[in-house]
């Protein structure tokens, strides 16, 4: 099956005091169609700048794509105008983002929001755009529908506001869904339901998800497969079974030995010892996670560890993994 989106050799720049610095550094990686993708690492670790790339949503004059191509249904979108860019984003990727608060307009009633949505991308009357909005907010769980199209953002709770931006998310019906952070500003049971939605979207709609997150505990229950990002690299892929059973990559695995028991609602990540390297500090050479492996060797920080399949269907960039070490530098 041909993937959706396929990311190949991505190198986004952001410029700091005239300097250019990679905060994401040769990533590559694709979603099928249908497929949930988790994201996963520590903030900093590129995750967000990875997915504002490919929708081109990168901070003007300071974050740019240096290399790579974007190739999203069959069409190279890395050099897409704004223009023609505008036309992909909300209909064929739709997002989300972790505080609604800042993504809807306070201004402006939830169906107004909804509405604009539809009018952006269909010809469709005011009244049948209404009925559409109604028809959304059901969808996506709300109660009261036709009371809560008058009103506005504020008026509702975070997990309320975050089901709008979901039905704002598949207002177009996407193929594919970018979802940065969806659950995070949320309490746990209201988490758990917002999951449990984008489940049912995403099977209803048959649509792929980029699921974007610190939390462990939200890939184990959405995706199918799995990407951990440290410091702008990935550092493993496989599916989502064989990352919690036979993680390979030191960094995977203090992740998930981070992951808090049941119930338990702290910042698990917070809990790794050392902070991952800034833009302006990342070491050249060398693994990125050397500073701070439990496991790291002499020539960690002398040799560049490549993502490559260990196992089948397994990636990893490690030097504990022969596959992991630049072919140049294999003695025979
Ligand atoms: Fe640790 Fe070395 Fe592997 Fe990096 S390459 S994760 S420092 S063992
Ligand atoms: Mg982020």
């Amino acid at each position: 099956q041909a993937p959706l989106l396929e990311v190949r050799g991505l190198e986004t720049a952001f410029t700091i005091e005239g300097s250019d610095y990679n905060a994401v550094d040769n990533v590559s990686f694709s979603v099928k169609p249908g497929q949930v993708l988790g994201v996963v690492g520590e903030s900093g670790c590129g995750k967000s700048v990875m997915s504002l790339s490919i929708m081109q949503l990168l901070p003007k004059g300071i974050g740019k794509i240096k290399n790579g191509e974007i190739i999203f249904d069959g069409d190279e979108i890395q050099n897409y105008s704004p223009k023609r860019m505008n036309k992909i984003r909300g209909k064929d990727i739709g997002m989300i983002f972790q505080e609604p608060m800042t993504s809807l307009n306070p201004v402006f009633t939830i169906g107004f929001q909804l509405e604009e949505v539809l009018h952006n991308h269909f010809k469709l009357t005011k009244r049948e755009a209404r009925e559409k909005s109604v028809a959304l907010l059901t969808a996506v769980g709300i109660p009261r529908p036709d009371k809560i199209v008058d009103e506005y953002p504020h008026q509702l709770s975070g997990g309320m506001r975050q089901r709008v931006m979901i039905a704002m998310a598949i207002a177009c019906q996407p193929k594919l869904l970018i979802a940065d952070e969806p659950t995070t500003a949320l309490d746990v049971t209201v988490q758990a339901q917002i999951l449990e939605l984008l489940q049912d979207v995403q099977s209803k709609n048959d649509m792929a998800i980029i699921l974007i997150t610190h939390d462990l505990g939200v890939v184990s229950e959405s995706c199918d497969e799995v990407i951990v990002m440290y410091a702008g690299k990935i550092v493993e892929r496989t599916e989502v079974r064989k990352l919690f059973t036979e993680p390979l990559h030191p960094y995977t695995e203090l992740l998930i030995g981070a992951v808090p028991k049941m119930n338990e609602s702290i910042e698990v990540l917070d809990s790794i010892e050392g902070i991952v390297p800034s833009l302006s500090n990342m070491p050249k050479v060398g693994c990125r996670f050397a500073g701070r492996c439990p496991k790291a060797m002499a020539e960690c920080t002398e040799i560049t560890p490549q993502l490559a399949e260990n196992t089948e269907g397994h990636e990893v960039a490690c030097l504990l993994y022969e596959t992991s070490r630049p072919q140049e530098r294999v003695v025979r």
